[in-house]
């Protein structure tokens, strides 16, 4: 048995036994998660149920026949119904190791054009064969802007921004605040100055959830979809991108692993980019 819960706390649950994992690259989970992928455990029906914070759980139509929930509190992606009538669960929320190791990338085509896949799964372009899903289409690339500012929106689209000064660093992090929030095995945030973020619209759905206790850590996500979206951090003089909602190719790659000493039990890489068991000097 499993235990799961968002970054908050308010929502919780169990799975009696996880089957399988796989690391979704499609451009949903990317956007839903604000994550270069999402890690999905698949549990049985009636193995899987929500022990706390039902009423807190908020869901959004990410396309015909795809639900996408989230914690109304925190913003952290949760588990749902898959077509097939079991649950998705993403691994990120588990409390200890499930004991079950992801064993395939799917939609590998979308990939995020600045995450390298740093290790020797097998993987798909698109779903497993022999499965009768429905077909998601990859977004088009948009034509660049002038400017050259990088776009990005969350995954309903009512948040849209730019980015308009370069990415000072990325970072991969795999500190446990950092995993719960994204539901995911890490998050790769991109930093920018405080100026260099501009909401082109629904910056006031953006709801900003503060951990308790915390100097610095905090989450931003879209109200209508929970995708997780950028926030200005002006003590620090900063702008956080999550990532994975950017709908344009940034022309760099991640610049290393942060915390890696709290990473996940079950996700294993191995990829040329330094390594810090916590902060970056
Ligand atoms: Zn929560
Ligand atoms: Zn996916
Ligand atoms: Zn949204």
């Amino acid at each position: 048995m499993t235990e799961g819960t968002c970054l908050c706390g308010t929502v919780r649950f169990v799975a009696d036994e996880v089957r399988d994992m796989a690391h979704c690259h499609c451009s949903m989970c990317r956007k839903h998660h604000g994550a270069p992928f999402a890690t999905m455990a698949r549990v049985a029906a009636e193995a899987f149920r929500w022990t706390a914070g039902e009423e807190a759980i908020r869901h959004c139509e990410s396309s015909p026949g795809f639900r996408r929930s989230f914690c109304g509190v925190c913003g952290s992606s949760l588990p749902d119904r898959s077509p097939s009538g079991g649950w998705f669960v993403p691994a990120g929320l588990f409390a200890a190791d499930p004991g079950v190791r992801p064993v395939v990338h799917i939609f590998r085509a979308h990939r995020a054009p600045w995450h390298t896949i740093a290790d020797e799964l097998p993987g798909f372009d698109a779903w497993p064969p022999r499965r009768d899903r429905p077909v998601i289409e990859r977004p088009p690339p948009a034509d660049p802007v002038e400017s050259g500012a990088l776009r990005g929106s969350c995954l309903c689209g009512a948040i849209a921004y730019e980015v308009t000064e370069p990415f000072m660093r990325v970072h991969n992090c795999h500190c446990s605040r950092c995993r719960r929030a994204r539901a995911a095995a890490h998050t790769t945030n991109g930093f920018t100055s405080v100026d260099g973020l501009r909401f082109v619209r629904g910056e006031d759905l953006a709801v900003t959830w503060r951990l308790p206790g915390a100097r610095f850590f905090a989450h931003a996500f879209c109200r209508v979809c929970g995708s997780g979206v950028p926030r200005r951090d002006p003590d620090r003089g900063i702008a956080l991108i999550p990532m994975g909602s950017l709908d344009d190719d940034p022309g760099r790659r991640v610049d290393r692993h942060i915390f890696v000493g709290s990473r996940a039990p079950w996700y294993d890489f191995e990829d040329d980019l330094p390594t810090f068991e916590e902060a970056a000097p």
